[in-house]
């Protein structure tokens, strides 16, 4: 029965070591979304910036292409000028081509303070830049160690898995079985507890003197009489050995 025990004791650590990496595994979508959104939050006084200065480049952009248009309209206006016959078409002409001139004038006006606009967020965005490039850096550094560490753990999950179902073939059927009926019962698939200090480490109901001899003898298969694990003795004088085998 010891080796038995031994086999078991093997197996539930190969199983919680499944089951953290499993919880690892499934926390990768949040985990790399908190990564991001660290970045983003870092990032954000940035951002604004970068906003500031589109929105001056598309109204600069907006603002020329009226000069453009008005000084079309001025020039329509100087024509009919040239070729106006009588005092009335003279007057409305050059009251249109004044128009034209004036609302010209203000344009460029807008155009300056949207070039100042422009600049200062430019010398804005260049003063920020090392840090944003070194954010961005650190950003896919961590992203690129966290998909490097999810591979690796990925690996080992397939790996621990077969290695499992190996050792749980190695089991008697019996002995399979009442480990993945408590395993799969018990919150946390702990299905085999230690029993220290004349307790089960697992539930710490305090066991009864006669169950504690009988774990110490290690001769038969005894469960806690609370929480139905798999009780198992390791003595004093090496406590760590096993416990420190699978601890990875
Ligand atoms: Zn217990």
């Amino acid at each position: 029965m010891k080796a038995e025990l031994s086999q078991l004791i093997a197996l539930q650590q190969t199983d919680t070591t499944i089951l953290k990496l499993q919880a690892e595994l499934n926390a990768i979508p949040q985990r790399r979304a908190d990564i991001e959104k660290e970045f983003e939050q870092r990032a954000f006084e940035f951002r604004a910036i970068e906003t500031r200065r589109d929105a001056a480049r598309a109204e600069h952009a907006r603002l020329e292409a009226e000069i453009a248009e008005t000084r079309t309209k001025a020039g329509h206006a100087d024509r009919a000028l040239m070729s106006s016959t009588n005092e009335k078409e003279y007057a409305a002409a050059i009251r249109e081509a004044d128009a034209a001139r004036k609302h010209i004038s203000e344009l460029e006006t807008k155009v300056l303070e949207q070039m100042e606009a422009l600049e200062g967020a430019e010398k804005e965005i260049g003063e920020h830049a090392p840090q944003i490039a070194q954010l961005s850096a650190e950003l896919e550094e961590k992203l690129k160690a966290f998909e490097e560490q999810t591979r690796t753990q990925a690996d080992q999950l397939t790996t621990l898995r077969a290695e499992r179902e190996r050792m749980a073939a190695e089991l008697p059927k019996p002995l399979a079985a009442m480990y993945n009926r408590i395993s799969t019962r018990i919150r946390g698939g702990v299905a085999v507890a230690e029993a220290r200090n004349n307790s089960c480490s697992a539930c710490f109901m305090s066991l009864r003197p006669h169950v504690m001899s009988q774990v110490r003898l290690g001769e038969e298969i005894i469960t806690c009489d609370n929480c139905n694990r798999i009780l198992y003795y390791v003595p004093a004088e090496q406590p760590q050995q096993t416990t420190a085998q699978s601890a990875k």
